[in-house]
């Protein structure tokens, strides 16, 4: 037994063990045959035919994946019926085998094929995408020309499994039975990807994007699939086989014991009340978020608005966007937060230079300030959207008051604007910044004059405090949120908000790591916004620890001097309880 292990995309949380399926999706060829001239009209009745049946097929899944995974993920089949009718399908596929007088067959198996290798040579994820969808659709049309089944393969299995792919599209996703699959690991997939998010809707655990996975894995091995770390082990030995074993156990009981928090507020036993929001990605996190008991968005990032296309979107486009965001989040509040584009951000048509130092560069509100021109369409979009819901605006990167003024006078011109246009908006929205520059944390007494709340961004504050790159492996040492200057920052913050009546949150991953709830509770955080999957966890620990004894941790923390004397403080303070479930 070897012991191997694989990396991949963390797409879905979650532990599993077991044997690999290794899922080849039909290899589809066909053989050519020419035809008479009195078989073409036939063989075009033959074509329209497979075409009807995919049709039907099609609007037969579209009620299966109604019923099985709601009617958001439903919709990709309507849009496959929408593909149904591309001229590929309607007009190029006939007209050659009018013209040539060759089978359908071979001829749509031509078109398909000629139509990957264009698409594979897309340097844009949308088309790559798209372009699988419409692969999808023309070998559903194949499979009926050639009399071929459904994919029997994954409805019909007789024994658990974790299955292993190349992708999987959504027609396999909607046929696979999560009685047999209890896990999968696929070779493509970024989170974004339907694999991903169906894994998360079936709530199955999956790493994704692993590029050799059906290279490197046989049918038959044992595997460990690990979706919360995004790594899967091949045929491990016996004694961590054991350890995963007990993993899993503790992972399944504890997810368990999560739910009945997902309802109750996040209050301290002794009655201190904090908001415990969602930082938002991707618009797929919107209905989990409810489903894990948010209360509300802390950081919507509004970057993935802006990616993979050549124009920026436009007004009407975000404010939908925002819009549902604030259908979505009801009577709770969103934040929004604008344009974050430059440092670790995708490079696209908006970053300009190739900066020396990309994370002291043209990042977040300073490329905004620059460019108005896009700048004005978000604030614009947002002003109008919070006229359907509790929606506010955050600014990141602000490491100047003069950079909040600016930024505040840009919105007031979108005001006056959309006022003089008689369009309907909300004036007076909130407006914040996020503190995750040093100079704004020491000058914080002087922003909150300006704005309504803070939210501490600490995966940037850490990284200007400490000097050190947050995605640079050999200086992961000082990316240490316990160390006293970041604890100095984040209380002055804390201390400066709330003397002028204001409240503050936290969206960097601190707020959402277990084991710092206690000491940030101490510090007087008043809103923790984490990712979706741990907000359960946090609220579970929210309603263990007593606000008194965060007070303390918070106040002993603040006087030490190194970030081990910080952690002990935190182990040795909080109730037995929280002390076995944290450390
Ligand atoms: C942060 O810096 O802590 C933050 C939440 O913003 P981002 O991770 O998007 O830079
Ligand atoms: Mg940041």
């Amino acid at each position: 037994m070897s012991d191997k292990i694989f990396y991949g995309v963390a797409a879905s949380g979650g532990i599993e063990i077991g044997p690999a399926y290794l899922y080849h999706a039909q290899g589809l060829t066909a053989s050519r045959r020419l035809l008479k001239p009195e078989e073409v009209k036939t063989e075009l009745a033959r074509y329209q035919e497979a075409l009807a049946k995919t049709r039907a097929q099609i609007v037969e899944l579209e009620g299966r994946a109604k019923e099985k995974l709601g009617e958001e993920h439903a919709s990709i089949f309507g849009a496959h019926q929408i593909l149904l009718d591309d001229p590929l399908f309607t007009e190029e596929v006939p007209q050659v085998i009018s013209k040539e007088h060759m089978n359908a067959e071979f001829v749509l198996h031509e078109a398909l094929e000629k139509f990957k290798t264009i698409m594979a040579s897309l340097n844009d994820e949308y088309f790559r995408e798209r372009g699988g969808d419409i692969r999808d659709v023309g070998n559903r049309v194949l499979r009926n020309l050639m009399g071929k089944g459904e994919k029997e393969q994954l409805k019909n299995l007789d024994r658990e499994v974790i299955l292993v792919a190349n992708d999987l599209t959504p027609s396999d996703t909607v046929t696979l039975s999560t009685e047999t699959i209890k896990a999968f690991c696929t070779d493509v997939g970024g989170k974004t990807s339907h694999v991903a998010i169906v894994a998360r809707s079936l709530g199955l655990p999956a790493v994704v994007g692993m590029q050799n996975a059906t290279v490197n894995i046989q049918d038959g091995d044992l595997l460990i699939v690990d979706g919360n770390k995004g790594l899967v082990l091949v045929n491990p030995q016996s004694h961590i086989i054991e350890q995963y074993r007990r993993l899993k156990d503790n992972y399944t009981a504890f997810q368990k014991s999560l739910e009945a928090f997902k309802t109750l507020p996040a209050v301290t036993p002794d009655g201190h009340r904090v908001t415990l929001a969602a930082n938002i990605e991707i618009p797929q996190e919107l209905d989990e978020m409810n489903r894990h008991g948010a209360e509300g968005i802390g950081l919507y990032r509004t970057e993935f608005l802006y990616m993979n296309r050549e124009e920026s979107p436009t007004e009407e486009e975000q404010f939908q966007a925002y819009k549902e965001l604030a259908m979505k989040t009801g009577v709770n509040p969103a934040i929004i937060r604008t344009l974050d584009l430059g440092g670790d951000k995708f490079l696209s048509h908006l970053n300009e230079s190739n900066e020396q130092n990309p994370f002291l560069g043209l990042r977040a509100i300073r490329l905004c300030l620059k460019r108005p021109d896009i700048f004005k369409v978000q604030l614009r979009a947002i002003l109008r959207a919070a006229a359907h819901g509790p929606i506010k605006i955050m600014f990141p990167m602000i490491s100047t008051l003069s950079e909040v003024m600016e930024a505040k006078a840009i919105l007031q011109e979108c005001a006056d604007e959309l006022k003089k246009e008689g369009q309907v908006f909300r004036a007076g929205v909130e407006v914040g910044v996020m503190i995750e520059i040093p100079s704004a944390a020491v000058i914080a007494d002087i922003l909150i004059q300006e704005v309504d709340f803070f939210s501490i961004g600490t995966n940037d504050l850490i990284q200007y405090s400490m000097a050190a790159d947050r995605g640079n492996e050999s200086v992961a040492y000082l990316y240490d949120p316990l160390n006293p200057a970041i604890l100095r920052l984040i209380q002055m913050t804390v201390d400066a908000a709330h003397k002028a009546g204001k409240w503050v949150g936290m969206c960097g991953e601190m707020a959402g790591d277990p084991q710092f709830v206690p000491l940030l509770l101490g510090m007087g955080l008043d809103e923790f916004s984490a990712s979706v999957s741990v907000i359960p966890e946090i609220k579970k620990i929210i309603r263990m620890m007593p606000y008194e004894t965060a007070k303390k941790i918070a106040q002993a923390a603040t006087k030490l001097k190194t970030s081990d004397e910080v952690f002990d403080v935190i182990r040795d303070n909080v109730p037995p309880e929280l002390k076995t479930l944290l450390f």
